[in-house]
């Protein structure tokens, strides 16, 4: 067995794309599934005619179909070449009829499981990237990495419009926006192996990306997950920590959006209100982080806890590179911009230090509030104490502060921790007002 990546979502969410680009830059074959499922339409509507495909269509009929038919797929460049019965069907498998058709066929079981053992034997014998709507959750279960992919309708709608004008395909948006809906419905619906996210696919809503971020985005989160399986430990230590917080703490997290919470790498700005924080902060995200922690903390038993640590009085380019380095590969780092615990519970003044790191980063930011670790271990406090903690998260955004004519570095450094700051009481005041939703 290869390397496989499954990539599921819905028509016109830019998957194909987006497997077309991974695979090639990581030299791995192809696969559009919907190719073939759109190959068998055609072989269906070419022997029994559109009026049967649409008014009696009947599964031992498709089956003697099935019997008789063959499909291969051939690498290029551009995108598979699809073979039917031998025959290059690329162009012709793309017409707005086999669209309207395609689901009812591919809602079939006879056809799903024809087209499995094609599927599995690619992925047997290539490394490779699937796209289709149950690749992660049917065809490849143990696919190395999963992505679900989704936008928003119009959007989606748009995008396949655009395609198909280019190909002088006649047909109107309004058209090609309701073949998708009905098409949507189809394959959520269907009881073969519906359409739907693998409980472990990393969601991407490709809504507001282009191509390009979208496999940026992608190839970072392939990144992470190969450091993450490195360090099997943390999230040894992560369980049994998170018992305490469950326990002790009761613990609550609140998402502006969780959607854009799989995919996230970059930095994780925080305020600080007692040595349980950094725990509190990282529980929230489905996958390591690393924290950026005071160098007194070096000892082998918090080595495993993804620790960069840094001299707080005397900051070395050494730790910021270290930093730079982690969020170029797909990770992410905790920073707390206050520097240091808040005496009384309060968001405090910034550190120029988290704004100097954000700017060479370069990198989306979430901003986190947590409320409640204060009570649970006061400063000067040896034991801990029953009481809830909730923490929110704020969706990333780019710093809006940007270099200036005239304006001396730390002082820009400090606008953009300040604005981590803004940031975080924004977050704060939507926790506080229940504007948050909870996972
Ligand atoms: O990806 P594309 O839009 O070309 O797929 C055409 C149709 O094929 C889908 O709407 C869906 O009904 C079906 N399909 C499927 N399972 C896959 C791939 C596609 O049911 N793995």
């Amino acid at each position: 067995m290869g390397i496989s990546i499954a990539i599921d979502g819905y028509a016109g969410s830019g998957k194909s794309t987006l497997a077309k680009q991974l695979a090639q830059k990581l030299g791995y074959v192809y696969l559009d599934t919907g190719a073939l499922y759109r190959a068998i339409t055609l072989k269906i509507i070419a022997t029994k005619g559109i009026e049967y495909v649409e008014k009696l269509c009947a599964e031992k009929d498709i089956k003697k179909i099935l019997r008789g038919t063959s499909i291969s797929i051939e690498q290029r460049t551009e995108g598979n070449k699809v073979l039917l019965d031998g025959k290059n069907v690329s162009e012709s498998i793309r017409e707005p009829y086999i669209s309207n058709f395609v689901s009812k066929i591919a809602a079939f079981p006879a056809v799903r499981k024809f087209l499995l053992t094609i599927q599995r034997s690619i992925a047997r014998a290539h490394d490779c990237v699937m796209d289709g709507r149950d690749i992660g959750t049917a065809v490849l279960p143990h696919a190395n990495y999963k992505f679900f992919v989704s936008a928003h309708i119009n959007t989606r709608a748009q995008r396949r419009w655009l395609e198909l004008s280019e190909k002088k395909i006649p047909i109107s948006l309004e058209e090609v926006k309701k073949n998708l809906e009905e098409r949507d419905i189809h394959d959520t619906s269907r009881s073969a192996n519906p359409l739907r996210k693998a409980k472990n696919a990393v969601f991407i809503d490709s809504t507001h990306l282009t191509p390009e971020t979208q496999l940026r985005v992608v190839l970072d989160v392939i990144a992470r997950k190969k450091w993450e399986s490195s360090n099997k430990i943390y999230n040894i230590y992560k369980s049994i920590l998170k018992t305490f917080y469950t326990l002790v703490c009761r613990i609550e997290f609140y998402y502006e959006d969780y959607k854009v919470i799989e995919s996230f790498s970059g930095l994780i700005v925080s305020n600080h209100i007692s040595n349980l924080d950094p725990p509190a902060a990282g529980f929230g995200f489905p996958f390591q982080i690393n924290f950026l922690a005071k160098s007194s903390l070096r000892s082998s038993i918090l080595n495993p806890c993804n620790l960069i640590l840094i001299d707080r009085d005397n900051p070395t380019p050494g730790t910021i590179k270290d930093v730079l380095q982690a969020v170029s590969e797909g990770q992410s780092v905790l920073l707390f911009p206050e520097g240091t615990r808040s005496p009384d519970g309060s968001i405090g003044t910034a550190k120029s230090g988290a704004g100097l790191i954000a700017h060479k980063a370069e990198k989306p930011i979430i901003p986190v509030y947590i409320e409640g670790t204060n009570h649970v271990l006061p400063k000067g406090a040896k034991f801990p104490r029953f009481h809830k903690v909730r923490v929110g998260y704020g969706k990333p955004y780019m710093t809006a502060i940007k270099e200036q004519k005239g304006t001396k570095a730390r002082e820009l450094y400090q606008q953009i921790s300040e604005e981590m700051l803004d940031r975080i009481r924004d977050v704060q005041y939507k926790l506080e007002n229940n504007l948050l939703t909870k996972k």
